[in-house]
């Protein structure tokens, strides 16, 4: 299966804010997370990837299409979940997929029936199928998205932070059906939350400010900074100047008290412990850089 390519792209706002600034990346079957804080630019990354906006400068093939220019080619290979979308409160599941099912140009009814039917399974909507989408929980919502988006069995799915505001059960079945649809296709999320990436996805792109920091597998991301990270519980007044004589790449509370990671060549001393280092500790080195 073609690899998705994104060379060089960049995009200014008319209000003159750069979200894009040269962005290369090269995008493989499986799931592939683009991971940022809000503002890093990942939205306009994918509006401009799923054909809704267009680029200043740069290029982007998939096999031998164009995207940038054969945008309608493009969209029959192509699934979209926007970060927010309506949904006809007063419609079961099964009927509004069947009417887009329509939209798309499924005209067969026995086949159009099938596909309704095998998408709602997937999505493990099958049970509330008759159920008004009004009454349907967030998950409900995202995995129903999900199903609309896969209506044209695409080669290239592109999910714009769908885990934000799901509970731990709904964001697990979630990973599951992404995770599924990923041996077969690219599928494409952004997210601003580390474990998503962590647990997901078999290539990542940190970016920020419009630039990616740095890309590649998570395991190996994580096997560069190894040995370099060490933890301290200190007190909230010292915050200040472990911050000023330490490069601390993330501040949390355990029981009220704040624990600091920091980046470190060597082991510091000073009643820092050594800890495996995890993806959130990468990401929050590269974001502490900027
Ligand atoms: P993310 O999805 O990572 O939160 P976005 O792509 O939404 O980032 O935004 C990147 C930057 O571009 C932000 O500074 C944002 O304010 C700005 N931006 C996004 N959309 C527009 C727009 N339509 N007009 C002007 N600025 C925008």
């Amino acid at each position: 299966m073609s690899t998705l390519n994104i060379s060089g792209l960049s995009k200014t706002y008319s209000n003159g804010v750069q979200a894009l600034n040269n962005i290369s990346l090269e995008i493989p079957k499986g799931v592939f997370g683009l991971l940022g804080p809000n503002g890093a630019g990942k939205s306009t990354l994918m509006r401009i990837l799923a054909t809704l906006q267009e680029a200043d400068q740069g290029s982007i093939s998939f096999g031998d299409l164009d995207v940038l220019k054969q945008k309608e080619e493009l969209r029959k290979s192509l699934g979209y979940l926007p970060q927010s979308f309506g949904l006809y409160p007063k419609i079961s599941a099964e009927v509004l997929l069947s009417h887009l099912a329509v939209l798309k140009g499924i005209s067969n009814k026995f086949k159009r029936k099938e596909m309704v039917k095998a998408l709602l399974e997937k999505t493990n909507l099958y049970a509330h199928r008759k159920k008004n989408l009004g009454g349907f929980s967030g998950g409900m919502k995202q995995r129903f998205g999900i199903a609309q988006a896969l209506l044209s069995n695409p080669k290239i799915l592109i999910v714009d932070e769908p885990t934000a505001g799901l509970d731990p059960l709904e964001r697990n079945r979630f990973h599951n059906l992404l995770s599924e649809i990923g041996e077969t296709a690219i599928v494409i999320l952004s997210t601003h939350i580390v474990d998503d990436v962590k647990e997901l996805c078999t290539n990542t792109a940190i970016i920020n400010q419009g630039e990616v920091l740095l890309k590649g597998n998570p395991l190996e991301l994580i096997k560069e900074i190894e040995g370099k990270i060490f933890r301290k519980t200190i007190l909230k007044k010292e915050v200040k100047d472990y911050k000023k004589n330490y490069k601390v790449i993330s501040e949390k509370l355990l029981s009220g008290k704040p624990v600091i990671h920091i980046l470190n060549e060597d082991h510091p001393g000073n009643g820092f412990s050594p800890v495996q280092a995890e993806l959130s500790d990468v990401y929050f080195s590269q974001i502490f850089d900027h």
